[in-house]
């Protein structure tokens, strides 16, 4: 019982521990833990590369901080502290006398100063407690989301206070709200069973494990014992709320580790649109929880749009995510090889990749309908390495076949480059499969350069150095000229197929086709027609002096088996023919 009461009253309080010392940590520690009024949750930091990487990344209440423990000035340490942790309470701590180090100390942005020798459990405690309490009041008063989450409740007036305001900007700015509330299931077992204190704790970690899902716009409350609400902003469709959704949904799946306890929670949540499902705080809070009473009938962790059409929407979108989850793991993905036909030569150049979902349902699902899918939930990144492995493998067969020259072109989307590593993952790809990469090229698209120029300039022209080259994929259709893009390593041109299916039919078609290809050769670039289907386009095409083409009217894209035989027929058509 007297255990129980002192957990009760006792606050966990999350504390960094600067100092070079382990010793001295542990020392911190068994102070901090025998006092009575607080529950520290302690993470030991003795160097200043893996400070910044947790005052960044990790969230703490109060930081304890060794004096010893800086990079060359203790005031210009200090002030970095204060600002990349976020304005957390620094207690400062050093072996010299208070009346000398303190003030100095102080007015740089610690909180406490403490000196070593005179430490016991009283005072270490008390000064990390009296800061940490302070700060909230003051974080309470300017009215800071993540500690009123830290603290516990935010009043039900402020919240309806933040979610009017979020409504007047989209109202303003014409752009989409989402409010989602979210009702743990059982918590009243939990709460039974663990006690109040340690379903509170659970609710904190929770909290800060969502906060994690959401962008930085995104706010979260906690509106009840048990519940939470987020207002997310400028939310351009339903897949949009989907991605947090299914982030939120995968960040509860995981259990909660308390004091040696494992909890599995589960969660229900609702989701109400403005201005689909009303433009007032009331309304929309009575339709969110309406929709997460439904989400409750479903066992598990479940979810519940207020909007009907929504709701099925985003259903497709995450149960497609999930199968295509499941293709990559169990082989269902292949490639389907296109070639390219040189028009001076009439010979194989290249062929394109171009990838094909085998459903088990047993239907073959077309690019179109699941990339789109794959972009939005990040899966292009581990499908994109594993196209080009597949590639590269090809291109070994390819060689061993007879075919040694053949180019093999990959689609890379504008999503990969979102992976920092991608160069040094298609590197270590390539470097593995051992193949020569002066017959890899990679297609992308002008929206893949407009995202970061800078940072995908970068990785061209690293790749560029590994002897990758690059194409510019369906060209004409974006808003760059190529001559803003002559600064980047781009060997060719792929004239989109809605021009060259124009021919005929238009005169601006003529004229743009025209135009890109003694353009592009004017940039030393060469260029491919793609989509070409007839002999009057293809004549036209030849006419204009275009390199390649690729087409219906010479071969679909074929599995790898038909692919060697279409090039074997075609061998043997021109040993015919001499
Ligand atoms: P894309 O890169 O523009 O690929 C050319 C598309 O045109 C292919 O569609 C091809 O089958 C089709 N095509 C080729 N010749 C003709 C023709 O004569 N007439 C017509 N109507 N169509 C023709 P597919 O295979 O359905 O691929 C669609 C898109 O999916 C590709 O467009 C590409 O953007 C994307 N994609 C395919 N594979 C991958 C991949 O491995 N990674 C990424 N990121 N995207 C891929
Ligand atoms: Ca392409
Ligand atoms: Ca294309």
């Amino acid at each position: 019982m007297t255990e129980m009461m002192d957990l009760m009253s006792r606050s966990s309080v999350r504390i960094l521990i600067l100092t070079p010392e382990h010793t001295d940590f542990l020392w911190y520690g068994a102070l901090l833990r025998s006092s009575f009024e607080i529950l520290p949750d302690l993470t030991w930091c003795p160097d200043l590369v893996d400070c910044d990487d947790l005052i960044r990344n990790a969230r703490f209440d109060v930081i304890i901080w060794d004096c010893i423990l800086h990079g060359g000035s203790e005031v210009a340490f200090l002030q970095y502290l204060s600002v990349s942790g976020d304005d957390k309470p620094i207690v400062a701590l050093s072996s010299e006398p208070e009346d000398t180090r303190a003030p100095e100390l102080l007015i740089n942005g610690a909180a406490d100063y403490l000196r070593k020798g005179a430490l016991d459990r009283w005072s270490l405690a008390r000064a990390v407690r009296c800061v940490w309490y302070a700060q909230q009041m003051s974080d309470s008063a300017t009215g800071q989301l993540g500690l009123e989450v830290a603290s516990g409740f935010i009043n039900r007036d402020l919240f309806f206070d933040r979610l009017l305001q979020a409504l007047m900007r989209a109202e303003r700015s014409e752009t989409r709200l989402a409010l989602l509330h979210i009702n743990l299931d059982d918590f009243r077992s939990v709460n039974e069973s663990l006690g109040y204190q340690m379903g509170d704790q659970l609710m904190l970690k929770l909290a800060d494990r969502i906060r994690q899902g959401l962008r930085r716009v995104d706010s979260l409350m906690r509106i009840g014992g048990d519940e939470f609400a987020i207002i997310i902003e400028k939310v351009e469709d339903s897949l949009d709320v989907t991605q947090i959704i299914r982030k939120v949904v995968n960040l509860l799946g995981d259990a909660v580790v308390l004091n040696g306890h494992r909890i599995a929670v589960s969660a229900s949540l609702g989701v109400a649109t403005y201005p689909e499902a009303g433009d007032t705080p009331e309304t929309l809070l009575r339709r969110a929880n309406r929709a997460m009473f439904e989400a409750k009938r479903d066992a598990g962790t479940s979810y519940r749009f207020y909007n009907q059409q929504l709701h099925i929407t985003a259903g497709r979108q995450l149960k497609l995510e999930a199968d295509l989850r499941n293709a990559l793991r169990g082989n269902e993905l292949e490639l389907y090889y296109q070639p390219r036909i040189d028009l001076v030569t009439e010979e194989v150049r290249g062929v394109e990749c171009l990838l094909r979902w085998n459903h088990p349902d047993g239907t073959l699902v077309p690019p179109d309908e699941f990339i789109p899918a794959a972009e939005r939930s990040g899966l292009i990144v581990p499908i994109g390495y594993w196209v080009i492995e597949q590639a590269c493998h090809r291109l070994r067969d390819a060689a061993l076949l007879g075919y040694p020259g053949l180019v093999f072109a990959v689609n890379l989307s504008f999503r990969q480059f979102h992976d920092r590593k991608m160069t040094e993952t298609i590197f270590r790809i390539i470097y593995n499969a051992n193949v020569d990469t002066s017959l890899l090229e990679l297609e992308l698209t002008e929206s893949a350069m407009m995202h970061d120029p800078d940072y995908a300039q970068r990785c061209l022209r690293e790749l560029n150095q590994l002897g990758i080259s690059f194409a510019l994929d369906d060209f004409g259709t974006g808003f760059s000229s190529l001559s803003n893009l002559q600064h980047l390593p781009i060997a060719l041109v792929k004239i989109d197929k809605s021009f060259v299916q124009e021919l005929g039919l238009s005169r601006d078609a003529e004229h743009i086709i025209r135009a890109i290809i003694s353009l592009a050769h004017s940039l030393q670039m060469s260029v491919v027609a793609e989509g070409v289907e007839t002999e009057g386009q293809l004549e036209f095409l030849r006419q204009q002096q275009c390199d390649e083409v690729q087409g219906y009217y010479y071969a679909r894209p074929m599995p790898w088996n038909d692919l060697v035989e279409f090039l074997a027929s075609r061998n043997r058509l021109a040993c015919l023919q001499q």
